[in-house]
């Protein structure tokens, strides 16, 4: 049982639509493994302008200790910022938030999808030796999370996307802040961070991946909504681009728990992984920044792991079996 100052949690989650998050399912599971009374809500709130008042009430809520802490999803993820008094270092340099607190009646505004992005794939990488060689598909919010967590830990990144400007936009962003990054990999060992914009095309994407020899190892992200349900058979990548057998596929989403790309990723024998990691991790890391205390991981994760994909290349190497994709560590 852990004792904190409020006798009950108001948690919850601002976004549009938002009746099919895990995340009641993710934070409520914390809240009963530490024996915390608490509640995390759904708060649908439409776009700005229309959704302008019940925002702005709920943010009100938060700065005067009504609400406890509050995730942000699509489409408030930016277009909460202007309400916010402070944005932490992820943040700022990702431009959007999915966190936010009251500190000393200040709203502060978090980012933790970068993180809990990186947390997941040490766990899902294991021994994965690779070049730190990465091909992210999409730009939007979810993308810019990942390349920063990439940058900082000295990965080669390309990034593509079906409007060119959007990736440019996410390279110059990123460009502008290059020596600013915090250098994260261990013992300051990373390489000078590079970051480039290939076209979303066969050609394109398929000319990067060929300099990608059988030897190396290639990290490929999907950070686009395609593939999600109810289209299941949508592949971000064309159909008839084989994956470089040095690639191990990440693809953010988790619902379906195996995407057209994950599924022709492990029929080719590669090691690959949905989103659900990045989910609970990222979640955990909020739940941590509302409380102040450990997140119940095992707790967190065994809430929503109908989610995960059974049998993550287990035959392959034991690194990647079920068991391992357990969070190993509260
Ligand atoms: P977003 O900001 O809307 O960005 C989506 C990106 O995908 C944009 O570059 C978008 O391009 C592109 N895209 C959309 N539809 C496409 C299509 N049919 N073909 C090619 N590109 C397309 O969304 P987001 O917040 O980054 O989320 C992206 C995905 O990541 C979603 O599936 C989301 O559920 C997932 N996600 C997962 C986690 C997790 O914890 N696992 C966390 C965050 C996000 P346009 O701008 O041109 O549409």
């Amino acid at each position: 049982m852990t004792e904190f100052a409020k006798p009950y949690l108001q948690l919850g989650l601002i976004g549009y639509p938002v009746k099919h998050s895990l995340s009641p399912r993710i934070h409520q599971a914390a809240l009963e493994s530490l024996g915390v009374e608490g509640r995390y809500h759904l708060y649908p709130v439409p776009p700005l302008p229309e959704g302008k008042s019940d925002l702005e009430a709920l943010l009100e809520q938060l700065r005067q200790g009504v609400i406890d802490g509050l995730n942000v999803t699509i489409p408030h993820k930016q277009s909460v910022l202007p309400y916010l008094d402070e944005l932490t270092e992820d943040a700022g340099a990702i431009g959007a938030v999915n966190t936010l607190y009251e500190k000393r009646g200040r709203l502060i505004g978090d980012n933790t999808d970068a993180a809990g992005f990186w947390a997941d794939l040490q766990l899902r990488l294991g021994r994965w030796k690779g070049e730190r060689r990465a091909l992210v598909l999409g730009a939007g919010g979810a993308a810019r999370a990942v390349v920063y967590a990439l940058l900082q830990y000295g990965w080669h990144v390309a990034v593509t996307a079906r409007r060119r400007e959007q990736s440019l936009s996410l390279v110059e962003n990123f460009r502008r802040l290059s020596g600013k990054l915090p250098d994260r990999a261990a013992g300051g060992e990373s390489d000078a961070p590079c970051l480039e914009v290939i076209p979303f095309t066969e050609q394109g994407i398929s000319d990067f991946l060929a300099h990608t020899p059988a030897s190396r190892r290639v990290l490929i992200v999907n950070a686009t909504p395609v593939g999600m349900e109810p289209d299941f058979d949508d592949n971000p990548l064309p159909a008839s681009l084989p994956l470089p057998e040095g690639a191990f596929v990440y693809d953010l989403i988790y619902r379906p728990a195996e995407t057209a790309l994950l599924r022709s990723a492990l029929a080719q024998g590669l090691p690959a992984c949905n989103g659900l990691g990045m989910l609970v991790e990222q979640a955990a890391l909020a739940f941590e920044r509302w409380t102040g205390e450990p997140a119940p991981r095992r707790a967190m994760y065994a809430a929503v792991q109908s989610y995960q994909i059974e049998d993550i290349n287990s035959d392959q190497d034991k690194v990647y079996s079920r068991d391992r994709c357990n969070p190993p560590r509260d």
